[in-house]
C-alpha cells in the first residue's frame, strides 16, 4: 500500500510505552520507516512485530536519553538501516509529583534530565544532517504544562516550558535550512506517565483519581501524523490536544 510518509524516516523516542508508541505505529502506519527507541527493548520488540504484522517497517533502538554516546549511535545505527533522520520525535519523558517544599531533589534533577537534557541530547544528534540535507521536521511531545504550571508539577511544568521556549526560538533559526519543529500539548492521557510518584502528599492533593476525561495516546498520534504531512509552505507550529468536556 502506498503512505502519505513512504520513504520517511522517523526516529521516535519514548516508543516503549504510551503517547510513543502510539506515535510510532501511526506513523508506520501512514508509510514511515520508524526507529523505536527507548532502554526496555523487550517492549520495543513487541512493537516492532506488532508493526510488521500490519505491514510497516521498525527496527529498535535501545536508548537511554540521558546518555550522549547511546543516543548518537542510535541514531548512527538508525542511519545505516533505514537511512537519514526525516522526522525526530521526543515522546521520551518521566514526571513525579513533588510539593517543591518537600524537597525530592533527585526527583526534580531526574526530570530535568529526561524532559530537557534528554530532548537536547536528541536533537543535537540530528539536527546537523537535516540542515545539511536542507529536510526535516523535529517534533517534541511537550504538554499542556507547557502553556501553564499546574500546582504538584512545578518542576515538571518547568521542563515543559523549556521545550516550548527553545522549540520557538530554534524554530526561527532553522526555518530557511528547511526545518520544522512543532511542539505537541496534549492535557492528561491514560499512561504509565503517573506511576513513578512518591510524594504521597503531592500525589493526593493534586493528581486527580479518576479522571473522568482523559485522551487515548492515538489522539496524540494522529495530531503528530497531521503535523508532519502538511506541504512544505504550511508549518504546525503547536498543537492543544485536551479531552472534550461531555456534553
Ligand atoms: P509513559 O510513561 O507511558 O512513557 C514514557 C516513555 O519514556 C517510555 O517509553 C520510556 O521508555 C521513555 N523514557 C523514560 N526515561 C527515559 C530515558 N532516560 N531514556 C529513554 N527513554 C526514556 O508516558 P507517556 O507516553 O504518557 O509520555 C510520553 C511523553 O508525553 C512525555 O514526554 C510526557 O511528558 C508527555 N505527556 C504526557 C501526558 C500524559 O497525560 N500522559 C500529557 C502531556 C504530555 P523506557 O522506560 O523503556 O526507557
Amino acid at each position: 500500500s502506498v503512505g502519505i510518509l513512504d520513504g520517511k524516516v522517523a526516529l521516535v523516542t519514548g516508543a516503549s510505552s504510551g503517547i510513543g508508541a502510539a506515535i510510532a505505529e501511526h506513523l508506520a502506519g501512514a508509510g514511515a520507516k520508524v526507529a523505536l527507541a527507548a532502554r526496555r527493548m523487550d517492549r520495543l520488540k513487541e512493537l516492532q512485530t506488532k508493526i510488521e504484522c500490519q505491514g510497516g517497517i521498525a527496527i529498535t533502538v535501545m536508548m537511554d536519553v540521558c546518555d550522549e554516546q547511546q543516543v548518537r549511535d542510535g541514531v548512527q545505527h538508525t542511519e545505516s538501516l533505514l537511512g537519514p533522520v526525516d522526522i525526530l520525535v521526543n515522546s521520551a519523558g518521566i514526571l513525579y509529583y513533588t510539593l517543591m517544599k518537600n524537597l525530592h531533589i533527585k526527583e526534580w534533577q531526574q526530570m530535568v534530565d529526561v524532559n530537557v537534557k534528554g530532548v537536547l541530547t536528541c536533537v543535537g544528534a540530528v539536527l546537523g544532517r537535516m540542515v545539511e540535507r536542507r529536510q526535516g521536521h523535529i517534533v517534541n511531545i511537550s504538554s499542556d504544562g507547557g502553556r501553564k504550571g499546574f500546582p504538584g508539577l512545578s518542576v515538571y511544568c518547568g521542563t515543559k516550558f523549556f521545550i516550548e521556549g527553545m522549540s520557538q526560538a530554534m524554530r526561527q533559526e532553522v526555518a530557511e535550512f528547511g526545518v520544522k519543529v512543532t511542539c505537541i500539548q496534549p492535557g492528561d492521557v491514560k499512561t504509565e506517565l503517573f506511576d513513578k510518584t512518591t510524594d504521597q502528599e503531592a500525589q493526593e492533593k493534586y493528581e486527580m483519581v479518576n479522571k473522568m476525561k482523559v485522551l487515548e495516546p492515538g489522539d496524540v498520534a494522529r495530531a503528530v501524523v497531521y503535523a508532519v504531512t502538511q506541504p512544505e509552505h504550511c508549518a504546525v507550529n503547536e498543537i492543544l490536544v485536551e479531552p472534550q468536556e461531555a456534553p
